[in-house]
């Protein structure tokens, strides 16, 4: 078993592993928020608007609405949400994801300066806190759903675990892998910054086991550390429907919110097999978007995902943000992440000369990215 240093980018926003110098996130934050009202304050914005209008959809993800960071996954406050959102409807025309995917299939150009809205995961508080913020700017969004979570209402599981290593009153945790003879790894769990990492690291192994192994897991780590996660924070089916009703659309983002990449294919294929069949049976959704939890695929994944009849799917990192009948295709949509930050960010962030200048920066790495060709057979796939 290999508990090895973790190459996956976390959920949150934490700097880990090699942790900086104390004063490094107080300047960089310092440095962020004096550019980004500078760039808006000085008319960046208004200009890169008018100059370079979005010529089709920008497609935004959030998480859970709230004003904490509970199991290490920060909320978004809704009071942050509402102001974005009013920016947003002021300069942008907000539009249903299936709007959007119904001008690839019928080749009709997406509307520009479009936005959409989306939430991975189906937290609870996207019912409680983001529905009535949304209402009241007139706009609906559509909800990734982990069919395991509604079915059950437990957190997805590295909120789960992120849940134990965040409420544990334990000081270590000693991990014994009798099986292996390796000797027990010892985890501090005496600061803040140790029981990060140390969730850090227990979850770059748990990424890379199935199902019932990380489950298995998890119901041990949560005995050895002494707490039960909650099972109140997710939508139930119910909860769903009454989204529906609302007029939000609904996707498949697996059963149990596995990193698809990391684990056998066939247990991928089941993952979203199921979750399919899941979203038929309970809110009667024939051709769902689907979502890569943790932006976990594969071009073979992509390929998987048209096959089992999903409607569409996102490419994590695509070489555009903005998308297009040119540049894209219902299976390799770009996404942006909604800041945890007041709209000012976003404006900046959207309209602001940055991420020119951060796409020129990183121009080699950038310029490899392409989208994922669905012309070719599955590797692994037995015919269907
Ligand atoms: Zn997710």
């Amino acid at each position: 078993m290999n508990f090895s240093r973790s190459t996956v980018r976390p959920l949150t926003r934490f700097p880990f592993d090699r942790p900086l110098p104390r004063f490094v996130p107080f300047v960089k934050e310092i440095l962020r928020i004096l550019i980004t009202r500078a760039v808006v304050h000085s008319g960046l914005t208004t200009l890169g608007r008018r100059l370079f209008p979005k010529r089709g959809a920008v497609i935004f993800y959030g998480h859970r609405v709230a004003a904490d960071d509970e199991g290490y996954l920060e909320g978004l406050r809704p009071e942050w949400l509402d102001d974005q959102l009013a920016y947003l409807t002021r300069h942008y025309e907000i539009i249903r994801l299936s709007d959007l995917l119904r001008c690839f299939e019928e080749r009709r150009p997406v509307p520009e300066r479009a936005a959409v809205l989306t939430f991975d995961d189906g937290f609870r508080d996207n019912l409680t806190r983001a529905l009535p913020v949304l209402q009241r700017h007139g706009v609906t969004a559509t909800v990734f759903v982990v069919t395991g979570c509604a079915a059950n209402g437990a957190l997805p599981w590295p909120q789960r675990l992120g849940w134990l290593f965040q409420r544990t009153p334990r000081p270590e945790l000693v991990i014994r892998l009798e099986e292996t003879g390796l000797p027990p790894l010892e985890l501090p769990l005496n600061t803040t910054a140790a029981r990060r990492r140390a969730c850090l690291k227990v979850k770059e192994f748990l990424t890379r086991q199935p199902r019932a192994v990380r489950e298995s897991w998890l119901a041990r780590l949560s005995r050895e550390l002494e707490v039960e996660p909650p099972r109140d924070r997710m939508l139930s089916w119910k909860d769903l429907r009454e989204l529906q009703v609302a007029g939000w659309e609904l996707g498949a983002h697996t059963v149990s919110h596995p990193w698809l990449a990391r684990i056998p294919f066939e247990e991928a294929r089941w993952e979203m097999e199921r979750c399919r069949a899941d979203l038929r049976e309970h809110l009667g959704i024939e051709h769902p978007p689907f979502c890569f939890p943790a932006g976990s695929f594969t071009p073979e994944l992509m390929r998987l995902a048209k096959s089992l009849g999903f409607r569409s799917a996102f490419q994590p990192n695509p070489p555009h943000r903005v998308n297009t009948l040119e540049n894209s295709h219902p299976f390799a949509l770009g996404r942006l992440g909604l800041p945890n930050a007041p709209a000012v960010y976003l404006e900046a962030e959207l309209d602001g000369p940055l991420p020119v200048v951060r796409r020129l920066w990183r121009r080699p790495e950038a310029s490899g990215r392409r989208p994922v060709d669905l012309s070719l057979p599955l590797p692994h796939s037995p015919s269907r």
